[in-house]
């Protein structure tokens, strides 16, 4: 298993700095999610990795070994498109056979790889078909089976699930994890997708602009994002022009337009300094009014809008002005619209950032 290194890895178009001087360390054996919006430079870092690319600045190391300059076919990495990019006049055997053909490899070793990789993917008794006999998602595990077989140390997945439905794209996030893990291989895998990086990542990279916004774990990056976007890149959030004030049990109280919360995190800033606090819709607790002593930091409105969506109901609750969103688990009440309320969350999930 190899590490894969960035090291200041910069990609400009003339006038367009696509990749500005990115650092990072994709351990090895580990699935290492790089995500960002559209045109955040994504694709284009995957493609330096593979070679299909080449930088403008900075190095590329697979461990020790310096690939930046090395050719595309002899860096040992497989890769996966979102568009599949099977043969259609090949059937699923020959398609994974291909990679191994153009190394030379020998007829009895490559039927031999392909049935292993064939079998990895669950895809043996398909060993006969052509492609367009093949659902999305069977195409999409015949690709990863060609960017496996001859074994590479690195996989990287371009977006791999876009093209599949809600219910594929779930089974094969699972098969994806299964595969890396069974192989030990080092995956790099790019996604718009907050929740397919959370759900599978061991390290994600936050991108904007083509540089690194944060690097963490999946609930490093959700619970302490270091900034506004990396908070709302992750999921929904609200935020809240926020001052704190005196230490309070818990932590800090915090003025907001919407009312009082505590924080546990609070940056470290000169006095005056506008902060703004990011609290999750889940992470607040929703009860009535009265229910809350009115000595009790808490956020207190009027429920405005309720949205029923079984599992959960969405409120929206008018605080003084402020509209605070809200996501209730199990409600057992039909519809909360016009009740007076008071909301308050755990310290340690009131995020204070800058503004
Ligand atoms: P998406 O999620 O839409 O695929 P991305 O994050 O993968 O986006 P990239 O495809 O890496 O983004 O593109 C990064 C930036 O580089 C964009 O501003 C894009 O317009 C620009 N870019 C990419 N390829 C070229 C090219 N061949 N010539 C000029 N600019 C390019």
């Amino acid at each position: 298993m190899v590490a894969v290194t960035l090291d200041r890895l910069r990609k400009a178009y003339d006038a367009t700095v696509a990749v500005d001087g990115v650092s990072l360390d994709a351990p090895a054996g580990g699935l290492t999610f790089l995500l960002g919006p559209s045109g955040c430079g994504k694709t284009t870092i995957l493609r330096m990795i593979a070679g299909f690319l080449e930088p403008s600045g900075g190095a590329i190391r697979f461990g020790a070994r310096d690939v930046t300059h090395v050719p595309a076919e002899q860096r040992n990495c497989g890769m996966v498109f979102q568009s599949y990019a099977l043969w259609p006049h090949l059937t699923v055997a020959q398609n994974v056979a291909f990679g191994l053909e153009v190394r030379k490899a020998g007829a009895e070793e490559i039927r031999r790889r392909v049935g292993e990789a064939l079998d990895m993917v669950r895809m043996g008794a398909y060993a006969a078909r052509r492609p367009n006999q093949l659902s999305g998602g069977q195409q999409q595990r015949v690709a990863l089976a060609r960017a496996i077989v001859y074994r590479p140390e690195v996989l990287l997945l371009d977006e791999p699930l876009s093209n599949l439905d809600a219910k594929l794209r779930l089974e094969m996030r699972g098969e994806i994890r299964r595969i890396v893990d069974e192989m030990k291989v080092t995956a790099i895998y790019v996604t718009h997708d907050q929740k397919e990086s959370l759900s599978l990542a061991d390290r994600m990279v936050v991108l904007r602009d083509g540089c690194i916004e944060q690097v963490g774990g999946p609930r490093e990056l959700y619970e302490r994002p270091v900034n506004r976007f990396v908070a709302e890149f992750l999921g929904e959030t609200n935020f809240l022009d926020a001052e704190p004030e005196g230490a309070v049990p818990g932590g800090r109280a915090v003025r907001t337009a919407a009312g009082m919360l505590v924080s546990a995190v609070v940056p470290d800033r000169p006095a005056g300094t506008r902060l703004v606090a990011s609290v999750r819709p889940e992470s607040l607790r929703l009860a009535a009014g009265g229910d809350v002593p009115a000595d009790r930091p808490a956020l207190r409105g009027t429920i405005a809008e309720s949205t029923y969506l079984g599992e959960m109901a969405q409120h929206r609750v008018d605080c003084g002005g402020t509209m605070v969103k809200v996501f209730e688990l199990n409600p057992r009440q039909a519809s909360r619209r016009g009740q007076a309320v008071a909301l308050t969350a755990e310290p340690d999930q009131v995020v204070l950032l800058d503004r």
